[in-house]
């Protein structure tokens, strides 16, 4: 019984587990990388496994980094079926066509700027007809139930508390021909937070054999957020940004962070902490995920309490690209909420170009804004942005707060990991930094798991699990990429740092004179002469 690390190991993202069992071959998610564009490549790539071979796959939830290689799978020769929760498919059925399209109009981007360069055209890695057939293929199963998915191997999905739909997903397999035994396997998908908005805390069973966990806030602690100090850490936010007087921008993840948004702005709204000034949802997808929201309401905690979920006259959904333009007529005193959650696409960066060179607007980032992407740039205070091919001066009042979350933090993970307790044979981390990755190992050691038997693996690792609990054997194989370029910013990252730094530099100077010197200086260094 062969385990694969096909994504979310080491510092990668994009979460894809491969096992080979004696009997059959499945998937635990296949998602889409995301980060740097070393990384990105790879979802260009082939998968290293044949997809035609691949039995069926289980999916924990519908974030692009679990789900979003999917309708490739199905393209390059998939035909089993995939199992995921109701909420997860729902999800789905709005977040893979707009993934479809974001590859689409990326790739015919690349390719005008190809014919240019005289390069050959690439292709999308799917297309809409590619997300249908995905679609299709789906099959809902229920939490806490078990279902058999294949030849020797039952699942059973339980509740993560991460976003609606997710799941960890305990799987059990019958291996060993002449003394057949069953095999216990926990995955533990992405873990949600503790008090998380809609969600019971994440819970899953306990004694497995092998067990997979994500590290991504592993050894951060973060401050006890509890719903109404998160409510009333963003109505001071909003509140202040009011004051300003002009707009406030919220760039937000479609699902999830902008429902939690507008029930806090709701409650907000209802209980005279904020005036009722307009709030504009502007982002197709977000929209359609809320309505996915207002179907599942009933499997949904903490929405009972509010009336008219995420209803209210001053909150506005702008879905046609008409109604969106309209928003440009405010010049202050409105509340934009907009995708993408790291400004790097969608209608956030239109208003952000008509906003961010006002002195009284405000935007509030509320969600992880990853190295290189244009939410990370205006984090870091940056004087100016390139926004579609046009220089934009920040005088915007920028604000970061870290309340909204749907990660466990570091203790939250080490207490999930220790009521999993016992495992008999390893515990692999995955899907961190490297620093989230050894501190939650590190964490853990201190509670008296055996060192040996807490294993980091890297992309492309493959351990053999049927050589018994004892020890963790890795398995030779190819690996897609060098490890080194794996840990964090690549050489464009570098880049587009190096550009904006020259930038400042050639702005701060006293003149065009002085300017003339510092660009003689980097070019000499360039040409590698000593400069006299
Ligand atoms: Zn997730």
């Amino acid at each position: 019984m062969l385990l694969s690390f096909c994504g979310a190991a080491g510092t990668v993202t994009g979460s894809c587990y491969w096992m080979q069992t004696e009997r059959c071959q499945f998937l635990v998610d296949c998602g889409m990388f995301q980060g740097s564009k070393t990384l990105k490549a790879l979802n260009y790539g082939a998968f290293p496994f044949d997809p035609a071979k691949i039995d069926f796959v289980l999916l924990t939830h519908a974030h692009i980094d679990h789900s979003g290689l999917i309708p490739k799978l199905v393209k390059h020769g998939f035909r089993g079926p995939i199992f995921a929760t109701e909420g997860t498919f729902d999800l789905l059925t709005y977040m893979l066509p707009d993934s479809a399209y974001i590859q689409e109009s990326e790739v015919e981007r690349l390719n005008r700027r190809n014919v240019q360069r005289g390069r050959a055209a690439v292709e999308p890695i799917y297309t809409g007809e590619d997300v249908d057939a995905a679609l299709k293929a789906f099959s809902n199963v229920d939490y806490e139930t078990w279902r058999e998915v294949g030849d020797g191997v039952r699942a059973r999905f339980w509740n993560a508390g991460h976003i609606l739909g997710a799941a960890s997903i305990e799987v059990e397999i019958a291996t060993g021909q002449r003394s057949p035994r069953v095999s216990r396997l926990l995955f533990s998908g992405d873990i949600g937070p503790e008090h998380k908005l809609f969600h019971p805390d994440p819970e899953a069973p306990e004694n497995f054999d092998y067990l997979c966990c994500e590290a991504t806030y592993g050894g951060r602690k973060r401050s006890d957020a509890s719903p109404e100090k998160r409510r009333h850490i963003l109505g001071q936010e909003v509140a202040a940004a009011l004051k300003r007087g002009g707009n406030l921008l919220i760039p937000a993840f479609a699902v999830e962070r902008t429902q939690e948004l507008l029930l806090d702005l709701s409650v907000l709204f209802d209980s005279g902490a904020l005036p009722k000034v307009p709030v504009f949802l502007d982002s197709p997808l977000a929209i359609k995920a809320t309505k996915v929201f207002l179907k599942n309401a009933d499997q949904l905690e903490d929405t009972a309490r509010v009336p008219d979920l995420f209803r209210r006259p001053n909150i506005r959904f702008t879905e046609s690209v008409e109604e969106s333009k309209m928003i440009g007529r405010f010049s202050g005193g409105a509340v934009i909420i907009a995708g993408s959650g790291m400004c790097d696409a969608g209608r956030i960066r239109h208003h952000l170009k008509q906003n961010l060179w006002r002195g009284d607007a405000t935007v509030l980032l509320v969600g992880y804004q990853a190295p290189g992407t244009l939410g990370a740039l205006l984090s870091q205070g940056v004087s100016a942005v390139k926004i579609q091919g046009e220089d934009v001066r920040v005088k915007a009042t920028i604000r970061r707060i870290d309340v909204y979350s749907g990660h466990a933090d570091g203790d939250q993970l080490l207490a999930w990991l220790q009521a999993r307790l016992p495992v008999k044979g390893a515990i692999f981390l995955t899907h961190g930094e490297e620093d989230a990755l050894n501190a939650l190992r590190d964490g853990l050691a201190a509670t008296g798991v055996p060192a040996e038997r807490i294993v980091i693996p890297q992309l492309d690792d493959v351990v053999d699990l049927s050589a018994g609990e004892s020890k963790v054997q890795f398995r030779p194989m190819p690996h897609r990429l060098p490890q080194e370029s794996l840990r964090g910013p690549d050489w464009h990252n570098d880049l587009a740092a190096f550009s904006l730094t020259l930038r400042e530099r050639l702005e701060q100077a006293a003149d065009d004179k002085a300017r003339g010197v510092i660009l003689r200086r980097v070019i000499r260094a360039l040409e590698g002469r000593e400069e006299r």
